[in-house]
Parts: C-alpha cells; structure tokens; sequence
C-alpha cells in the first residue's frame, strides 16, 4: 500500500498539466522583450550617450554623469512602458544567492500628485542596507555601509514589474562582498594576458574575453511531497530515506521522452527564460528519476553568470505554478545520482577566433597548443585551488561518489590531441631543429586533425574534460554561484599565460627566432604538466592511487578544501592578478567556514528532531501493535503454538528495538559532539569538529532509520518514501 497520507495530501493539488499561456510560438517573437539590451538602447538612447554605453561594456569606459542620466531616463520610460513600477539594483553577495532592494519610481510632487523618477545616480549607485549580509569581517572594523555599482556590461532586464539592475557589492573601503567584482576582475586580468600573449600569433587581436555555456541539472518533486518532508523544506536534501525498489536501474529516465508534467513546467521555464534574454537551448531527462537538465547558447562569462543565477530564481518561480518544487541541493537523495553544472569554458576574440580551436595552418595550431598547453599547466600548478573553487557542504557528498568526478582534479584531452602532445615532446630540441633541419620549430608541429572538433572523444568521469574546443568543468556543484569556479579559472589561467609570455620574451631576448622560442617553452611545460592529464576511468580506486602518486591532492571535505584559499601562493596570485586582495581572500574564507559550519549544523538538529519527533514515536506506535498482536495471539492460541507461531513477532519487536535504542544513543552522541564543537573558538576548529565529529552520525543514525522504514507499516510512515518522491505521477 502506498503511503495513503501523503498521496491524499498530494491530490488535494490539482495535478493536470498547467496551461500555459504561450506568448507565440515563435520564440523569436519575444525574446529579450524584457531585457534594456542594445536594440531598445539604440531606440531610446541618442547617438553619443548610446555610443558611450557601448565603450563601456566593451572597453570598459566610464559613464560620465550626463549620460547616465540619459540612460536612467530611458531605462524608466521602457520598463513603465512595460508595466514596471519599481527597480532595483541586482547583485550576488556571498550568500551565494542574489539580492534585491525594490524602490518605487514613484516620488511625491508638490501639488498632491506623485511623477515616476529614476536618475543617473539612482542607477550608478545605491547604498542598500544590507548589513546581514555575510562580510567576513571587513565591515565591522570600518564603516557598516555596503555600496552597489552598476556593471553596464550586463543588460537591465524586468522581472515581475521590477527594473533589475546588474550591479556589483563593495563595502564602503572598496573591497568586494560578491561574486561579481572578482570574476569582473579576472577578466580584465584573463583579457591582458590573453590579448599580449595572442599578439605573437595575430597583431589584429586586441580583445579577449571567457566563454561560459553552462548545464543546469535539478530535481523536480511534487510540492506537497515536498511540504511532507521537514528535511527537503529546511535542507533541500533529505536526511533519510531507504531506497526505492527501482530508481535508475534500468536507465529508463535518461534522455527518455519527457513527463507531460514536466514538460509543461519547462515549455513555461523557456518562455520566461527567453523573455529574459537567456538563451536556453537544451533540456532532457537526466540520469536519476526526475532528474533534469537544460542549458543554454553559451555567452560571454559575466552574462552567463548572471543568466545562470536568473535561471536558478526562474526555476523556483515557475516550479510554483506547477506544483513542483525544484531541488538544486547536489545530492537530495541518496543511491541516486546528485546534480552538478558543468561549465563549458573558452577563450573567444575580438576577430572571431575560439582560441580553443584547433587551426588550420601550423601557426594557428601552434597557438591553439600554446593556449591548451598553458591552460593544462594552470590547472596542475593549481589542481587544489580548482578543487576549492568547487568545495561546498553538498558538493562534497557528490564528488567522489560513484556517479560525479572525484575531488581529485584531472585533465582529461582525448586520444588524439594526447598523441599530439607526446609528439612534440619528443620532437629535437631547439638546437636540434634551428641546426640539423634549419627549417625553423613550426614545420615539426604535429597536424591536428579536425575530427577533432567531432567530439567523438568523450570521458564522463574526467572534472575538467577536452571536448573539442572548449574545457567542460564537471565538478561545480548543482547549487553553486559559478561565478567562484570561472574567476578562478580565469585567474589561474591569465596568470600562466603572463609567465608563458615572459620566459618566451626571455629567449627572444637571447636573440631566439619567436616560434622556437614559443616551441620550447611549450614543450617543457608538456612534460611538467604531465602529471594533471588522466585518460582513465576517474571514478576507480586505482585512480586514487595513481593520483597520490603523481603528488595531486584529494581533499573531500570543504575544510580541507578549502584552505587552498589562504596558502600564500594562491594569496599573491590573486593579488599579482589585481583579482581579490589578501584581506578579500581572508574574508571569503571566513565565510566559508561559517556558512559550512550552518549547514552541517542544520543538517544535525533536522537529524536529531526527525529521530527523536517522528521515527522513534513511529516506531514505537508500531511496536506497541506488535506487542498487542502477541498478546492477543496468546490468548487465542495454545501455548505450543503460540510460543512457534510468535518467534517471528518477539524477533520483530526486539529488532525495533534494538534500533530504536541505538539512534537514541547516536543522536544524544551527536548532540554532545555539536556541544563541543559550539564551544570551540576558532571556525577552523568548529568546522573541523563538525566535518569529523558531528557528520560521521548522519550515516550511522540513518542506516538505523531506514531499516526501520522497512520494518514497519507503510501505513505509519510519517514521511513519503523516495519510492513516492522520485517519480512524477
Ligand atoms: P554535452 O554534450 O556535454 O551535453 P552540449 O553540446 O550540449 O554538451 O554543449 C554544452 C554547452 O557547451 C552548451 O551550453 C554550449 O553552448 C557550450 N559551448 C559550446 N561551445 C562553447 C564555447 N566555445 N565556449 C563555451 N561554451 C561552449
Ligand atoms: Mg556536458
């Protein structure tokens, strides 16, 4: 029988398909109707104030006063022209979420009557009180006050009648309290190195920017389902749970045809989506039942961070009306896969040009191994600092599992572009080929073939995967602000190319032709970054092995992790890079602390309320039925009978309460451990106390409970089983 309450519950819901109210069938009807973007611009803005926008977002021009007053002015009368009462300004503090503080257009005239204003300061800069925001520390020593700065190269978009306004979040002395500043930062700093590095292959490419076009995996879950689950609602994750007889055994969810339900929900995600300006172009089922994905046309890296913190919002706004809630929470389930985003990351220029691209002549090619040669060096220099870029209380209990890349970063390019590399390796040296052949280093580079741009070359279990002309980063976390992962990217990345630039400076200096000297710094940095490459199956315990050996890390936990932050490498690389100072690296770690400490805290007391609230009381109302039930036999029965016919019963209730007893005992030990850990000072200590003290419980105490949901009647359980959660009826 299948768990009557929570199936009435859910049927009290009208589950039919919502009806959506489609815009027009074509999309391009109504696409970016709700975005201030170049075309409305043009519209609204005179030549020179539109002119000046556009050197703004491209080259980063300021906007001086009179001409943000224009675009303020013209702002408004679109976004009244479309039903917009209110703006805001828009910005991703270190909660990892965004934030909003809507003010009305409207102001009070003198006559008694209102008029709708929005000016040129109104939209440069706001000082939101937003003092709860997470600040690690840097506004309690100064000025409380936070600033908001408008980034122009991320459209104004209207969500719900509000103007949004992309903005930054800095504190009064300048130092950044959000994910955009840095990831700007790092693209001025990627844009330098990038643009003076390409200058030895091509003069005309003055302007590179990162690519990001990433994939959205989430769960979907009956809302009323969902409401039943204390841990979903409070956690987004559940705590318990016994598997379901089937789940993704059969492999019948992925890329199968799309539940009506669902289907409905995400024509409704695109519409609004697109409205928005975001281009979504994909979406199937994923692995694990009710599982899904959806990406767009990839952008640049700051609009494509925006999009995807719009899309998430978007997620949970439409999942509403359809009685869904959406989970972004990696691992809501166990046994189950959990859900990642994986960046796809490249390099494009001004000229067109995806520096990831193999190229059709030798010298194209040997600046495409130039770039993917500094890019694998990056990583490898830096493989702890890309694992920290991803390291989160959820994200940890997905890497490593059997289904996600471990926490072990490695590279993964392919058969072919492997062969490639081994090949220049072995190629002379430069004495060998300016002397023995005299034809100069490019006639020896290897063709690349341009199969190569095939994708045929695929390895699901790599984190940070070749494929084709772009690097897929598997491990970001469902959930996560990818903002982190791309500035770091970017970060490590540009300042690799800066060190590539000046050891072949060096040698040119020393009178060596450009191309030799590019040819010999490539292959050193082949063979140094060997270690980092791995073609294999990343999921094996050989791997594991073979990894310790290379000397590359495998922190699985966030506190280990994340200390890859503050070493004082990573403290001056960003700070060389101009990308976040020693004190905004400080800060955002000890963010990272607090907000690991919250979760795992949380995710403890809803462990300890559940058992001691809802199982154990089950529990015990069950085994009081059993124990009646015997009772009563032995009335009935005759005493040889009774004491055959009740070895299965008295089993029963002893083994209820066996478990019982024991998650008693764990939860009141576990309880302890988080007393300790609330005492300690430091949050590197409470962090490490609750990682290693406190966590360790979470799985001992639901071993018990979900034994016990198998012991007892489905008709008591009090909460929906996943076998009710997974799949959409
Ligand atoms: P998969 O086979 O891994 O699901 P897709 O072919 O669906 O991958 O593409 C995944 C994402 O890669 C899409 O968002 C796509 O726009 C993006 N992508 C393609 N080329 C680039 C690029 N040059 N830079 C960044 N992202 C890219
Ligand atoms: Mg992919």
């Amino acid at each position: 029988m299948e768990n009557f309450r929570f199936i009435a519950l859910s049927e009290t819901l009208d589950r039919q398909v919502v009806p959506v109210n489609y815009p027009s069938n074509k999309i391009s009807d109504y696409y970016g109707s709700m975005v201030f973007n170049r075309t409305v611009m043009r519209e609204y803005l005179t030549k020179e104030a539109f002119r000046s926008v556009e050197l703004a977002i491209e080259k980063g021009f300021k906007i001086d006063r009179k001409v943000a007053d224009q675009v303020a002015s013209a702002m408004k009368a679109w976004a009244m022209n479309i039903g917009a009462t209110h703006y805001t300004h828009w910005f991703h503090p270190l909660t990892g979420s965004t934030a909003e503080k809507h003010d009305s257009f409207v102001n009070p005239a003198e006559n008694g009557r209102a008029i709708e204003e929005f000016q040129g300061n109104e939209l440069i800069q706001q000082e939101p009180d937003a003092s709860s925001f997470p600040s690690g520390g840097i506004r309690n020593t100064f000025e409380a006050r936070g600033y908001t700065a408008w980034d122009p190269s991320s459209p104004a978009f209207i969500m719900e009648n509000t103007l949004c306004i992309p903005t930054i979040f800095v504190s009064y002395t300048g130092e950044s309290l959000d994910y955009k500043t840095p990831l700007l930062r790092s693209m001025e700093a990627i844009d330098k190195a990038s643009t003076r590095l390409c200058q030895l292959f091509d003069k005309n490419i003055t302007k590179v920017y990162p690519t990001l076009g990433w994939e959205q995996e989430y769960f979907l879950v009956d809302s009323a389902l969902f409401a039943a689950r204390p841990d979903l609602v409070l956690a987004g994750k559940t705590v318990f749970g016994h598997a379901s007889a089937k789940d993704q055994q059969l492999s019948d969810h992925y890329f199968g045809t799309i539940h009506s339900r669902a289907r409905a929900f995400m024509r409704d995600l695109e519409i609004e989506a697109h409205k928005l300006g975001i281009p979504l172009k994909t979406r199937h089922n994923e692995v694990a039942p009710s599982q899904f994905e959806c990406a767009p046309v990839y952008e640049e890296a700051n609009v494509a961070v925006d999009h995807n913190q719009l899309l998430m919002h978007l997620l949970d706004m439409v999942s509403r009306k359809h009685h869904f809630k959406v989970l972004l929470h990696e691992k809501p389930y166990a046994v189950v896969n959990g859900s990642g985003k994986h960046n796809n990351w490249s390099l494009a220029t001004n000229t067109g040009v995806n520096l990831l691209t193999p190229g059709k002549t030798a010298m194209d090619n040997l600046r495409f191994i130039t770039v993917l040669v500094n890019i694998l060096k990056a990583v490898h220099t830096h493989e702890a600092l890309v694992r920290a870029s991803v390291a989160s209380a959820g994200n940890d209990l997905r890497l490593g599992a059997n289904e996600a890349p471990p926490a072990i970063i490695s590279a993964f390019i392919g058969e072919q572009l492997t062969r490639t590399l081994d090949e220049i390796e072995q190629l002379p040296s430069h004495e060998g080929i300016t002397n023995g052949m005299n034809k100069g280093a490019l006639n020896n580079i290897p063709k690349i073939p341009e199969i190569l741009l095939d994708n045929t070359d695929r390895n699901r279990t790599s984190p940070f995967a070749f494929t084709g002309n772009k690097f897929e980063f598997r491990a970001v976390g469902s959930h996560a602000n990818t903002a982190k992962p791309m500035f770091v990217l970017n970060t490590i990345i540009a300042d690799q190319l800066d060190q590539f630039y000046d050891e072949v400076k060096n040698l040119t200096d020393q009178n060596w032709k450009k191309e030799d000297a590019i040819f010999e710094v490539v292959k050193r940095y082949i063979k140094d970054s060997k270690p980092i490459r791995f073609e294999g199956n990343s999921y094996s315990d050989e791997w594991k092995e073979e990894a310790a050996k290379r000397g590359l890390s495998n922190t699985p936990n966030t506190p280990d992790a994340i200390k890859a932050f503050i070493t004082k490498e990573v403290i001056e690389l960003f700070e060389r890079n101009e990308v976040l100072s020693h004190r905004e690296l400080l800060a955002r770690y000890e963010i990272k602390l607090d907000k690991y400490i919250r979760k795992i805290q949380i995710e403890s007391r809803l462990i300890s309320d559940l058992s001691i609230n809802h199982i154990i009381p089950t529990a015990i109302k069950y085994q009081n039925t059993l124990i009646e039930n015997a009772r009563g036999l032995k009335d009935v029965l005759d005493s040889k009978t009774y004491v055959k016919l009740s070895r299965n019963q008295v089993q029963n209730i002893k083994e209820i309460s066996d478990h019982i007893a024991t998650i008693r005992q764990y939860v009141e030990e576990m309880t302890s451990e988080r007393k300790v850990a609330n005492h300690l000072h430091e949050a590197e200590q409470i962090a490490h106390h609750y990682c290693y003290q406190v966590k360790p419980y979470f799985e001992k105490i639901r071993y018990h409970v979900d034994k016990l949901e198998m012991l007892i009647d489905d008709g008591l359980w009090p909460l929906p089983k996943y076998r009710e959660l997974l799949f959409i009826k």
